[in-house]
């Protein structure tokens, strides 16, 4: 047996998970959350045990101090699940990184190079790597970017139509993000239609709080609708997602409002919380069904851009074998699932209303007859960091010196 330990730190939370490699099974995993207020919230679930209590954690190092009690006192043994590496969730790697890296002082400084790219979460990954290093001095840390997977976007799809000169001195570019989910659901999506990966072309949608698209051919990312940061595409919880960029500068002129107005706009008060009052899918639906216009307006704006989306990416990849639907809204809303793909029959892709209604998580949800194939297929990034950070130490491993 060989785990991995997966961290994924925020600015003032640290998740973990220890994964078992093999099985893919999550042997513990846990949160703490509100680090750096006077008391931290910590769970930690390992099998049948549930342990919720209020820590003291002002930095990230004294959370991986609970982290570590909590395993000492709830198991497993961290001594005895052979732990190979630490995998760490790190949202932006620029241009450099088209893979996962193991971490050295190195790989921290370009992290740290990029994190005006994405200032709140490079910052917030830094502190996890520092004080999980701190804890597990012995082991090698792999860094697995959530941008990685989309360096093989053609230079058609991540380059802005702006002055070349601006955005080559600003690293201003299509980046894409969630890239370690929709490698893994592209994978697993060729795994369940029988087919070679190289073979297989899918549109992969991730829809949870942060929500992207993702054309994949053959294994490869060739388009994704999150740009130079999280904010560009699709009408995620918060977010905007895509609007005329001429909004920002309308809104500066004939409003007044500043940079970091407009940031929290976009950021923090549109998407479904900014059309409706609430960011959360569930409670959308419910008001749409109890007759709220607002939010029935919302759903229409959210499918149509997720349809439009769809066309699109069938268009980069000259047809589809499958359209994947993955995270929170993607495995959960069938209603969304079914606005998405309304009155696409034209396209080949036809919905089976029972098979979306209900069924095991993992499912085909299209017709026998549907020349698309459409899947929920459940994301599993935890496990895909994990499956990156094992094989990058195996491989950056020293060749055993054999007997003669
Ligand atoms: P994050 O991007 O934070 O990882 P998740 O993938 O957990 O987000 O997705 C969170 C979203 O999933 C929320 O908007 C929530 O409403 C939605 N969601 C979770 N469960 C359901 C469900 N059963 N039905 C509809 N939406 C759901």
């Amino acid at each position: 047996m060989s785990s991995v330990f997966v961290v994924n730190a925020g600015s003032s939370s640290l998740k973990y998970q220890l994964v078992d490699v093999a099985s893919g099974a999550a042997l513990a995993s846990g949160l703490v959350e509100r680090i750096g207020e006077a008391r931290s919230p910590a769970r930690h679930v390992a099998g049948d045990v549930r342990s919720e209590r209020e820590v003291e954690a002002g930095d990230h190092e004294a959370a991986f101090a609970h982290v570590l009690a909590a395993f000492a006192e709830h198991g497993p043994a961290l001594d005895d699940a052979q732990v190979v590496a630490v995998g760490h969730r790190v949202v932006q790697g620029g241009d450099r990184f088209d893979a996962a890296v193991v971490i050295d002082d190195d790989v921290v400084a370009a992290i740290t190079d990029v994190a005006p790219l994405a200032p709140l979460h490079n910052p917030a990954n830094l502190l996890g790597i520092t004080a999980a290093r701190a804890a597990f001095p012995t082991l090698p840390h792999v860094a697995v970017f959530d941008t990685a997977f989309h360096r093989t976007l053609p230079r058609a799809a991540w380059r802005y139509a702006i002055d070349r000169a601006v955005a080559d001195e600003h690293q201003v570019r299509k980046y894409g993000f969630h890239g370690t989910s929709h490698q893994f659901v592209a994978r697993r999506t060729a795994e369940l239609l029988g087919r070679p990966l190289e073979q297989t072309r899918t549109v992969v949608l991730h829809l949870g709080n942060g929500a992207s698209a993702c054309a994949v051919d053959g294994g490869r990312s060739v388009e994704t609708s999150m740009g130079l940061t999280p904010l560009a595409g699709l009408v995620m919880g918060t977010r905007s997602g895509d609007v005329d960029p001429g909004v920002l500068i309308h809104l500066h002129r004939v409003a007044g409002m500043s940079i970091d107005d407009l940031d929290r706009l976009l950021n923090q008060r549109s998407g479904l919380l900014g059309l409706t009052g609430t960011g959360d899918l569930r409670d959308v639906v419910r008001a749409a069904g109890a007759g709220d216009d607002h939010a029935v307006e919302a759903l229409e704006v959210l499918a149509h851009r997720l349809r439009s989306t769809i066309g699109a990416y069938l268009a980069v990849l000259g047809g589809a074998d499958a359209i994947a639907f993955t995270a929170g809204v993607g495995e959960n809303s069938a209603p969304v699932r079914a606005a998405a793909l309304a009155g696409l029959e034209g396209l080949g892709i036809e919905l089976d209303a029972a098979r979306n209604e209900s069924g095991p998580a993992e499912r085909r949800i299209s017709t026998d007859a549907s020349r698309v194939a459409v899947w929920v297929v459940p994301t599993a990034e935890e496990l895909e960091i994990a499956r990156q950070s094992a094989a990058v130490v195996e491989a950056a491993r020293p060749p055993a010196i054999l007997d003669p």
